[in-house]
């Protein structure tokens, strides 16, 4: 059809011109390695449950479902509470399709036209792009050499930029380790506006790491943000969640669309979250493999950066070598990641097989020159 029009005739917003579709290739290889998914498929007791929570779902959906989402917002906050050990409140939590939508939700809310959001790059990719589609600014906050946050240059550019909302992610994606406390305390009280804390894999820190849920009490813009993609492994349902000041919930109310939450994902969801203990269960293993691929990346001389998440960066070659290894390891039947970090490439931490996988072909490759 040569009369049809293009994206480039449409009359799309200006600042939505030229760009790409977000997303990492979902490419049909052997070993898929690229989105820090959990490797480990719901055992049939889990899937039992929810196929029957699902089926009693069926008869009423000519209904809308719960617009509130009551019933799994009680059973995120019992979760966070047994947890943590801090009481957290159903009105505290609130929930949508993926951490991404309640990101989305928080940005619709708090940052809009005239304001500013705060990341400190490299950092979660999508926190830009979220901003970037709620017609939120966006300032790069930094982060020294090693991609730790300095918490004195992080406080200087929240000053002078004064953001709406700062983002922190922890640990963070794409380099995995866990932001210290006091540098995060120095940012909560020194930002004007709101603090997400991304801890999308919070399941996955090392022992020790603290959950910035302890700072809630005291800091009422402070919102922690976790998902059910990774640990959980149940990134196919879309479900995320928030823990905040019950004030936040209320104003995420005002952006989040009627029913956004199907009465089959609320379900499915509650019948997960009543096999947590199961479900985590891969949580322990996914951590081995995790310190085994840091242990040995490092043992051949590439550069890897400390995780608390169920994925490793490595790398620290020069940029060609990056992109020539991405392609090696992907013809050896291996997918990592191209963060768009040059010289730097993350790969998920899944099953002792899939590690296998990868380090042999990572050897094959002889990345570190020798
Ligand atoms: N935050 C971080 C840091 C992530 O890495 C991801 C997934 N890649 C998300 C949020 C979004 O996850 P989901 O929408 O599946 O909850």
């Amino acid at each position: 059809m040569s009369d049809r029009i293009t994206l480039a005739d449409l009359p799309l917003r200006d600042d939505l011109r030229g760009r790409e579709p977000y997303g990492a290739p979902q490419l049909s290889v052997p070993v898929r390695l690229n989105t820090n998914e959990n490797s480990y498929p719901l055992p049939a007791e889990v899937t039992d449950a929810i196929a029957k929570a699902v089926g009693a779902e069926l008869h009423d959906l000519n209904r809308y479902p719960d617009r509130d989402a009551v019933a799994l917002r009680t059973d995120l906050a019992e979760y966070l509470t047994a947890r943590h050990g801090r009481r957290i409140t159903p009105a505290q939590v609130w929930a949508a399709n993926g951490s991404n939508e309640v990101l989305q939700q928080l940005l619709q809310a708090f940052g809009g036209p005239g304001r500013t959001a705060l990341g400190f790059t490299p950092a979660y990719s999508m926190h830009p792009l979220i901003a970037l589609g709620t017609g939120t600014g966006w300032v790069d906050g930094p982060r020294r050499a090693d991609f730790t946050i300095d918490g004195a240059a992080a406080v200087e550019v929240i000053r002078s930029e004064r953001p709406a909302v700062v983002f922190v992610c922890s640990p963070n994606n794409p380099t995995g380790t866990a932001v210290d406390p006091a540098t995060l305390a120095a940012i909560v009280a020194a930002a004007p506006g709101m603090v997400v804390v991304d801890e999308a894999y919070a399941e996955f820190a090392r022992p020790g790491t603290p959950t910035a849920l302890e700072l809630l009490a005291e800091f009422p813009r402070l919102v922690v943000t976790r998902t059910m993609s990774k640990a959980f492994a149940f990134a196919g349902a879309r479900v995320g969640y928030l823990a905040a000041d019950p004030a936040v919930v209320d104003a995420l109310q005002l952006v989040r669309l009627p029913y956004h939450l199907s009465a089959l994902t609320q379900a499915a969801a509650r019948a997960a979250l009543a096999h947590a203990d199961v479900l985590l269960g891969t949580v322990d293993a996914i951590k081995a493999q995790r310190d085994r691929i840091v242990a040995e990346v490092r043992a051949m001389g590439l550069t890897v950066a400390e995780s608390d998440a169920n994925f490793v960066l490595f790398g620290g070659f020069d940029a060609e070598t990056g992109r020539r290894l991405w392609r090696d390891l992907l013809d050896a039947g291996v997918l990592v990641r191209d963060v768009g970090l040059p010289g730097w490439l993350r790969v998920t931490a899944g099953t002792p097989e899939e590690t296998d996988a990868f380090l042999a072909a990572l050897r094959s490759t002889r990345p570190a020159g020798d």
